[in-house]
C-alpha cells in the first residue's frame, strides 16, 4: 500500500507559492495579507490560527488575527468583518470556526466580501464552484485532496468515487470537484443504509465523516485508495483519523495517512487562495 503523504504535495505548492508572492510584491509594492477572525478560546482554534500566521510569515505574506472574546455579540464581529472587507491592505479573510452559539450560521455566511472569502463559504462562491467558474474560491480541505491526487499522478476519470460525508466544506464541495473532474460519485451521510455495500463499490474512498476509527478494512474494495479526512485527537493525545489503519494495508492500493496525510495540504491551500485573492484585487484597482 502507498503512502499517500501531504508533505511532498504542501513543500512543491509552497516553493511555488513563495515564488508568485514575491514576483507580486515585486511588482505591486504589496504583501497579500490574511486576516483571521477568532472568537472564544476554543484550544483548537487557538493553535489552527496560529499555525496560519507562521505559514503565512513563512511565505512572507501578512497577517492579522482580530481577536474576541467568547462572550463577544455578532454585531461588534459583523461590524469589524465589514472594516477588513473595505480594508484595500487585506486580502483574504477567514472567520475560524466553530463559533460560539450567539452566531448564526445562515446569516455568518454573507458576512465576508466573495472577493476576500478564502474559505469559500459564502454562498455566491458556493454557486460557482458548483457552476465550474473560475472566478470564485474552491474550499481549502477538498482543494487539497485534489492536490494530493494530481501529484501522485492519480487518473480519477472513470472511476467510482465514495464519499462519505456531505457537510458544506468538505463532503459537498468533494463532490463537486470530483463530478468535474469526471469520477462517478455517490455520497454517503449519516442516515445512509448499508453503508459496506456502497463503500465496496468505491475506487477512491475518502472519508469526511467526524467518526473516529469509523471506516476499517471491512468497508474497503481491493485495490481501493482510500482518502482519510478525519482529525481526532485520542484521550492519549495522538492523532487520528476516520479511517482505522489496521490491516488497510492487505486491501487499499493507497492511503493518506492521519497525522501527515490531508491535514498539511489545508493551510497551504488556505494561501494559494490569499494570494490568488490579492492578485484578482490588484488587478480591479
Ligand atoms: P461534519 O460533522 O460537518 O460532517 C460530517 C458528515 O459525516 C455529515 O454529513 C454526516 O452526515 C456524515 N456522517 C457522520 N456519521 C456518519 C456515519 N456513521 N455514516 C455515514 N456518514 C456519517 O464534519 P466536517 O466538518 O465535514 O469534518 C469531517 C472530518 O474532517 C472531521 O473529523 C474534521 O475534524 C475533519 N476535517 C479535517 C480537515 C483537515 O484539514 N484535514 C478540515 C476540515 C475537517
Amino acid at each position: 500500500m502507498k503512502l499517500l503523504e501531504a508533505k511532498p504535495v504542501a513543500d512543491k505548492m509552497k516553493q511555488d507559492l513563495s515564488k508568485r508572492v514575491e514576483s507580486f510584491t515585486r511588482r505591486t509594492g504589496v504583501k497579500p495579507k490574511l486576516a483571521v477572525v477568532l472568537v472564544g478560546d476554543d484550544p483548537a482554534s487557538v493553535i489552527y490560527t496560529s499555525k496560519k500566521g507562521k505559514a503565512a510569515e513563512a511565505l512572507a505574506m501578512e497577517h492579522l488575527t482580530a481577536r474576541f472574546s467568547e462572550d463577544a455579540s455578532p454585531f461588534e464581529v459583523h461590524q469589524k468583518i465589514q472594516e477588513l472587507n473595505q480594508d484595500p491592505s487585506v486580502h483574504g479573510i477567514l472567520i475560524q470556526r466553530p463559533l460560539p452559539k450567539a452566531f448564526k450560521e445562515e446569516e455568518v455566511l454573507y458576512w465576508v466580501t466573495p472577493e476576500k472569502d478564502v474559505d469559500a463559504f459564502h454562498p455566491l462562491n458556493v454557486g460557482r464552484l458548483s457552476l465550474g467558474l473560475k472566478e470564485g474560491f474552491t474550499p481549502c480541505t477538498p482543494a487539497g485532496v485534489m492536490e494530493i491526487l494530481k501529484f501522485y499522478e492519480i487518473d480519477i476519470a472513470g472511476k467510482n468515487a465514495v464519499i462519505i460525508g456531505r457537510s458544506a466544506i468538505v463532503g459537498k464541495p468533494m463532490a463537486t470537484l470530483l463530478l468535474q473532474n469526471d469520477a462517478t460519485v455517490m455520497q454517503c451521510h449519516r442516515r445512509t443504509c448499508a453503508l459496506p455495500e456502497i463503500t465496496h463499490k468505491a475506487d477512491l474512498l475518502i472519508v469526511a465523516a467526524g467518526k473516529h476509527h469509523l471506516i476499517d478494512k471491512s468497508f474497503v474494495k481491493k485495490g481501493a485508495i482510500v482518502i482519510d479526512v478525519g482529525i481526532h485527537r485520542t484521550p492519549e493525545g495522538k492523532v487520528e483519523g476516520d479511517v482505522n489503519p489496521a490491516g488497510l494495508e492487505q486491501v487499499a492500493a493507497a492511503y493518506t495517512p492521519v497525522p501527515g496525510g490531508v491535514g498539511p495540504m489545508t493551510i497551504a491551500l488556505l494561501l494559494s487562495n490569499t494570494l490568488r485573492a490579492a492578485e484578482r484585487l490588484s488587478r480591479s484597482i
